[in-house]
């Protein structure tokens, strides 16, 4: 518990004892009501500083307001013990109101508490803790065993195991050695790593997560604008009501003017809407926060909501279906050396970060000389181009040689083909395969059993490559050969066949597809441990890459959406119950305020289950 909240239950303490002993005591009139105020005063005054200061501020009608008249009221009638004891509940409902929002941020914060303290620097051969703002763009950081990874950085020396278990929620640790990346966030587990440091802190792994964490409350869900709004309206409603009710009765029938105040001042205790206020934000930061500790990073309780209605899931193939990791399986030059065709499609490949740059790169194996090229450039969706030592060399799929009319030919082997061509000349092509990720399957199965209506694979693959691995998932639709601007088109085609209540989700590796993930209802992109291109454009950021987590997040969504529903159904439900038998005068204030922080914290715990996820299939 926190400062205040100790003082708090203090203060609640103190008043129980004095309301305890004032009930027996034999007293009448002004001494009574003087035993009676004690309790209430101590209990009760913020409550009524801040009414006043809100009506200052020429905000009436909120909750202090309402439960301010509707113990002064009750005072004002002779109903002593009444208004202490609604005083006394309210605060009670208010304590562990504040208990719970702290507990849930606590154990949210807790997961997020990948903020590095220190980073140990070298400076003249001596380690140095120091800020890791302080940190610069290749200097050198060491990393002991135990430690958390301050900075995204290369390994210069060292090899270890990283848990990478805070960033993805997967528990199996990674390898590291020299020439890896590691990620900022990170636990090193077992080696003293030296480390380069690649990207400044503000820019590092940890930042980017913090800020999308941090951020995520402030886009609110259609059903948090749905309660703030309706609190706006709601309460003065209310009260207009409790005045009706309070005046009319006596005017028109037989009640007494006490009895009817009466009930008008419980129908105020009731009609309180704290339990919905707080309990729908509370649903959704639980969702959230539940999701990122399994490694979905959801920027916005928004999200959720279209998540849980997901009817058709749209995937790109590579990086997203298949792991992006490139074999190659031939290499058939037409008129020169095997070894020359590769370093050639390498060398032109060289400034692209693609799956298949990075896996002809790897191939080739030696150290590439930066200089020999020149004017690279990237064709999204057909390949590269670049100046190689004063030649210009294409490096592509069939459209890429026909845009620049250099006839080609296919190949017989089944794989995706890149065909080389120098100054317009054709000089063969090398054959690659890639392999599907090791949950693909399960991932659209689990979708499938989800009540998913479509899954639909979409490349820039040749067909029979595409067709293989649709195939061999289990994917309902694929479209192949398409160029980023095709894929929108495809998507804006199957937007059309999602019914009113539905959304569509694209899955994508965020390189080269941004443009499908901001069109699609919502946009899912593969992490990648540290790409910022994936992290920016998505919606939702599955951090371990893992197809698998899609049915996953749909689960955690919907399971949150159907809490909120079930709080706004159940307060709603037993609240104008009780307004009902206030009005007709069949409640007593006592049951009132049963019924409104009762109500509050039901809907509290029940919110707080968000927290805790769903089982991971
Ligand atoms: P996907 O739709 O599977 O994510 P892309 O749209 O990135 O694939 O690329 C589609 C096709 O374009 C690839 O299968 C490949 O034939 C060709 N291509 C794209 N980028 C490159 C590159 N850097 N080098 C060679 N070929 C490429
Ligand atoms: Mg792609």
């Amino acid at each position: 518990m926190s400062k205040k909240q100790k003082r708090m239950l203090a203060r609640l303490v103190a008043a129980a004892v004095l309301f305890a002993a004032a009930l027996p005591l034999p007293l009448t009139g002004l001494a009574r009501l003087a035993v009676f105020l004690l309790p209430y005063a101590v209990v009760g005054w913020d409550v009524l500083w801040r009414a006043v200061r809100n009506i200052a501020h020429g905000q009436v009608f909120d909750e202090n307001f309402l439960m301010a008249l509707a113990t002064i009221g009750a005072l004002a009638t002779g109903e002593y013990p009444e208004a202490v004891f609604v005083m006394l509940f309210y605060q009670v409902g208010e304590l562990f109101q504040s208990y719970a929002v702290d507990q849930s941020r606590k154990s949210i914060t807790a997961l997020m508490d990948i903020r590095p303290d220190y980073a140990n620097m070298e400076v003249d051969g001596q380690l140095q803790q120091v800020d890791p703002e302080d940190v610069a763009v290749g200097d050198t950081i060491v990393i002991k065993p135990g430690e958390r990874i301050p900075l995204d950085g290369v390994v210069l020396e060292g090899s270890t195991t990283v848990d990478t278990a805070a960033l993805t929620g997967e528990s199996l640790p990674r390898e590291a050695g020299p020439g890896d990346d590691v990620i900022s966030g990170c636990v090193n587990l077992s080696g003293l790593l030296r480390v380069q440091v690649t990207r400044p802190f503000e820019e590092s792994t940890v930042s980017k997560i913090l800020d999308l964490v941090e951020n995520a409350s402030g886009r609110k869900a259609k059903a948090e604008h749905f309660i703030t709004k309706f609190a706006r309206y709601y309460t003065p409603i209310v009260v207009l009501a409790a005045v009706a009710l309070a005046f009319l009765p006596p005017l028109f029938t037989s009640i007494q003017w006490v009895e009817s105040i009466h009930r008008a001042l419980n129908f105020l205790v009731v009609s309180c809407p704290c339990a919905l206020v707080i309990s729908v934000p509370l649903s959704f930061f639980g969702g959230i926060g539940g999701a990122s500790r399994d490694g979905i990073l959801v920027k916005g309780g928004n999200y959720l909501e279209v998540l849980a209605r997901t009817e058709i899931v749209v995937f790109d193939k590579t990086g997203t279906l298949t792991q992006g990791v490139f074999n190659v399986t031939a290499i058939h030059p037409d008129d020169c050396s095997e070894g020359q065709l590769l370093e050639l499609a390498a060398l032109a490949e060289s400034w692209s970060d693609h799956p298949i740059s990075r896996s002809l790169k790897e191939a080739y194996g030696k150290e590439l000389d930066s200089a020999r090229v020149s004017e690279a450039e990237e064709l999204s969706g057909r390949g590269v181009r670049a100046v190689v030592d004063g030649h210009t060399v294409c490096a592509g799929n069939d459209k890429l040689m026909e845009d620049i009319g250099v006839s080609w030919h296919p190949c017989h082997r089944v794989g995706t083909t890149v065909h080389v061509a120098a100054d317009g000349v054709y000089l063969g092509h090398i054959v690659i395969s890639d392999q599907v990720k090791p949950d693909a399957k399960e991932a659209i199965a689990a979708l499938k059993a989800q009540g998913v209506r479509k899954t639909v694979m979409l490349t820039g693959d040749a067909r029979e490559v595409g067709e293989d691995v649709a195939g061999r998932l289990g994917l309902d639709e694929v479209h192949t050969q398409l160029l980023p601007a095709d894929k929108v088109e495809q998507v804006e085609t199957l937007l059309k066949q999602v019914s009113s209540k539905g959304a569509l989700a694209f899955v994508g590796d965020g390189i080269n597809d941004a443009p499908v993930l901001s069109r699609a209802d919502v946009g899912i992109a593969m992490g990648g441990l540290g790409s910022d291109a994936a992290i920016e454009a998505a919606d939702i950021v599955l951090m371990d890459d893992k197809p698998s987590k899609i049915a996953h997040a749909i689960a955690i969504a919907r399971r949150t959406l159907a809490i909120v529903r079930q709080n706004i159904v159940f307060a709603l439900a037993v609240k104008l119950l009780v307004l009902v038998l206030s009005a007709a005068g069949w409640a007593s204030m006592w049951a009132a305020v049963f019924a409104d922080v009762g109500v509050s914290v039901i809907a509290i715990l029940n919110a707080m289950r968000c927290l805790r996820q769903p089982k991971q299939s």
